[in-house]
């Protein structure tokens, strides 16, 4: 596994750790580190600086022990050194920038992790790193069987994103549970029940334990993450699957025949008959197998 640098990261952060230095009354080194800095801007070919610039940074980024702290953490992970091509690091300007990205090309597997450089500088430096890196040796995992575009055949873009949104909490939920990272718990507890709240309570408890304690596979996840998006429609005065209108009028798997059902299938491929529709809609279905979705008149 090659390791690769963004040099605009590589600058700020080592510009901080200076810094850093400075205040705890190691000037000595922070301003070697100056000295060296300033004398690249007396070259007056600007690609010979920019490089020069970055080979210094790297220097320092090693020096100042940041890139053994990277290391090190990757290294829990067997997988991202076996199996991935490279690893590059990239500045974030923002806290939701941050994170790990998996692009695969044939014959390579390359990791993108985000991260703000103060981030280098704040205590859960390692515990971040480590659960990004998580994520990253999933992905990579044969056996977790990873997918990176997740969609929902006919959904509206606001339900894909739910969708999505679930499926990282429950992600995140596993990989707290392995890391062992108790003080993450409150806060994915939280998470959970905001994205799965028309679970009842006692359901949520038993599924956020369960997740805490294994990691199903990306399917299994993906499963859980449809599931609850399905009973939250089926509330009264949510949004029927079929044509997004609010109803209270459900029509159940058992209130619907096997022909409504074929017909609604043939238009939502991944519809099942316990998502429910709303009666309207049940009605329609029924009376034929269309070749069109239902005009609906409202
Ligand atoms: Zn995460
Ligand atoms: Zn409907």
């Amino acid at each position: 596994m090659q390791l690769r640098y963004d040099g605009h990261l590589l600058e700020s952060v080592v510009f901080l750790e200076a810094r850093r230095l400075e205040q705890s009354g190691q000037a000595a080194l922070a301003g070697r580190y100056h000295a060296q800095r300033s004398t690249l801007y007396e070259l007056a070919d600007p690609d010979q600086r920019s490089d020069g610039f970055f080979k210094l940074h790297v220097q320092w980024f090693r020096e100042l022990g940041l890139e053994a702290r990277v290391l090190a953490t990757a290294k829990e992970f067997p997988l991202i050194e076996e199996r991935a091509t490279s690893l590059m690091l990239r500045k974030a300007l923002a806290k939701k920038e941050e994170g790990a990205e998996l692009f695969v090309r044939p014959g390579a597997k390359n990791v993108v992790v985000a991260l703000r450089s103060e981030r280098f500088l704040e205590d859960g430096f390692e515990p971040f790193l480590r659960h990004e890196f998580c994520h990253v040796a999933d992905m990579l995992d044969d056996a977790f069987g990873y997918e990176p575009r997740i969609e929902l055949a006919g959904a509206p873009p606001t339900e894909l994103a739910l969708l999505r949104d679930r499926y990282r909490v429950l992600w995140d939920i596993t990989i707290a549970g392995r890391l062992k990272q108790e003080a993450e718990r409150a806060a994915c507890w939280s998470e959970f029940t905001r994205a799965f709240s028309t679970l009842p309570e006692e359901r949520q408890r038993e599924l956020f334990d369960r997740l805490w304690r294994e990691r199903p596979a990306h399917a299994g996840l993906l499963d859980i993450a449809k599931s609850s998006h399905t009973r939250a429609a089926r509330t009264p005065g949510g949004a029927c699957p079929l044509c997004k209108f609010p109803t209270f009028d459900w029509a159940g798997a058992d209130g619907l025949g096997s022909g409504a059902v074929a017909a609604i299938q043939e238009h939502f491929p991944n519809w099942r008959p316990e998502d429910g529709c709303c009666g309207r809609c049940a009605e329609l279905y029924a009376m034929s197998k269309m070749a069109q979705p239902p005009t609906l008149f409202v």
